[in-house]
């Protein structure tokens, strides 16, 4: 019997991001010696007093069901934590906690898009907000930015971009995987555009915690007043708290989209696990010391690989503001053969890069820019200068 998949699932692309990561860990696991900055996760173990906190859930009963848009405790300690880091008045019933901040996204594009309705990503983009757009039914509009301007959105691209169908715009800032940042000036001019086409804007913050130097972090909904009512803001553990296998993230929204999306999340999961729930209480309530430790190797890393972008020929990246990506732009190198093999676009460089120097990173296609590779340099100096070493060799091979 042959068993049809269903027309919008044969249509999604799969992560890949994650797909890199595999066959990262397949060439490992093979024997060969592999240097990895294709998964953007941190590599640090989850600070010792959060997975404390997760011990004592455990010995206390809390593993059992939980509300499904999670326990009172998180809810109240995030929506205290945007007040005071932003200002911002959420209610506890504004917030859902969901399994990780991709659940989150997924959750708010199934409550918000209708099929038809258009939501207009700016690229390069994450891999998978296209995808979760598309599972809606809903069509993602992507909208082409400039290396030149560190691949931000302008008001102007952003009003040609609309039509009688959009609905949404998704921002990412600090941006994966580019790494570039809207200051809130940039954001405040494409605040003017949504309010006045009167469209949702869902923001993707999972990156708010980690912005290097003097670069200065805006929570959209903050930069006009009354954008809180038409934003939905993405945040969570994974990335400032290297909780990334917890699985735990959230949305801030406005009470008829939360409790919505609260709703879908009773039926489709119900509660993300309840001990990940306490282990990022504690994450929020406890000590913030530890994201700024982790910060500074961050920064660290940042002014190397930005470095040895530097002194390799012909390649550059645009100005990193926050994250931790570098989107390498390759073009002069595509189009010749290394080691007799033909490179003509991102994903033959990558594969091959990865191929004879056993060096991971991920296609700029896979994020809608060729002609660019995503380096994730949320790994130690040395594997980054090995790493390098790799690429200097290919660059010459
Ligand atoms: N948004 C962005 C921009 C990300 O980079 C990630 C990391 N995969 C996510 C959302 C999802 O985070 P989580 O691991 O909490 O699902
Ligand atoms: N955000 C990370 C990345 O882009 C995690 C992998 C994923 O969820 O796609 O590499």
């Amino acid at each position: 019997m042959s068993v049809s998949i269903s027309k919008i699932v044969q249509a999604l692309e799969p992560s890949a991001t994650l797909a890199m990561a595999a066959k990262a860990r397949e060439l490992k696991a093979a024997g060969k010696k592999v240097y990895d900055f294709s998964v953007g996760e941190p590599d640090f173990n989850t600070p010792e007093h959060i997975c404390q906190a997760a011990t004592r859930a455990m010995a206390a009963g809390h593993t059992h069901y939980t509300a499904s848009g999670g326990i009172q405790e998180l809810r109240t300690a995030v929506a205290k934590a945007y007040q005071a880091r932003h200002g911002l008045e959420y209610s506890p019933a504004q917030v859902v906690v969901s399994n990780g901040a991709k659940h989150s996204l997924h959750n708010a594009f199934t409550v918000l898009c209708d099929p038809g309705d258009e939501v207009i990503i700016p690229a390069p983009y994450w891999v998978s907000y296209a995808e979760l757009v598309k599972l809606t039914g809903a069509k993602p509009v992507i909208v082409e930015t400039e290396e030149a301007n560190d691949f931000k959105l302008t008001p102007g691209k952003l009003r040609a971009a609309i039509t009688p169908k959009t609905k949404i715009l998704l921002l990412c800032s600090p941006s994966n995987p580019t790494g570039s940042m809207y200051t809130p000036e940039d954001l405040g001019a494409l605040a003017d555009v949504v309010q006045e086409k009167n469209l949702v804007v869902i923001s993707d913050e999972i990156y708010e915690r980690l912005i290097y130097g003097d670069n200065k972090f805006a929570s959209f909904a903050t930069v006009r007043p009354g954008l809180i009512e038409r934003t939905i803001t993405i945040n969570g553990v994974s990335k400032a708290y290297a909780m990334t296998g917890w699985r735990i993230g959230w949305t801030l929204a406005p009470l008829a989209i939360s409790k919505a999306m609260d709703s879908l999340q009773s039926q489709e999961t119900s509660n993300p696990s309840s001990v990940s729930q306490y282990a990022a209480l504690a994450a929020i309530e406890g000590p913030q010391q530890c994201v700024d430790d982790m910060l500074k190797h961050f920064a660290e890393r940042r002014e190397y690989v930005r470095h040895r972008i530097a002194e390799l020929p012909n390649l550059s990246c645009p100005n990193m503001g926050g994250a931790f990506y570098a989107f390498i732009n390759i073009q002069a190198h595509l189009g010749r053969d290394y080691a007799g093999k033909r490179v003509n676009n991102s994903a033959d460089w990558c594969l091959e890069l990865l191929a004879q120097q056993g060096v991971a990173t991920v296609m700029g296609s896979a994020f809608g820019a060729e002609g660019y590779a995503r380096l994730s340099f949320a790994t130690n100096l040395e594997t980054l200068a090995k790493g390098f070493e790799g690429i200097e060799a290919f660059l010459k091979s």
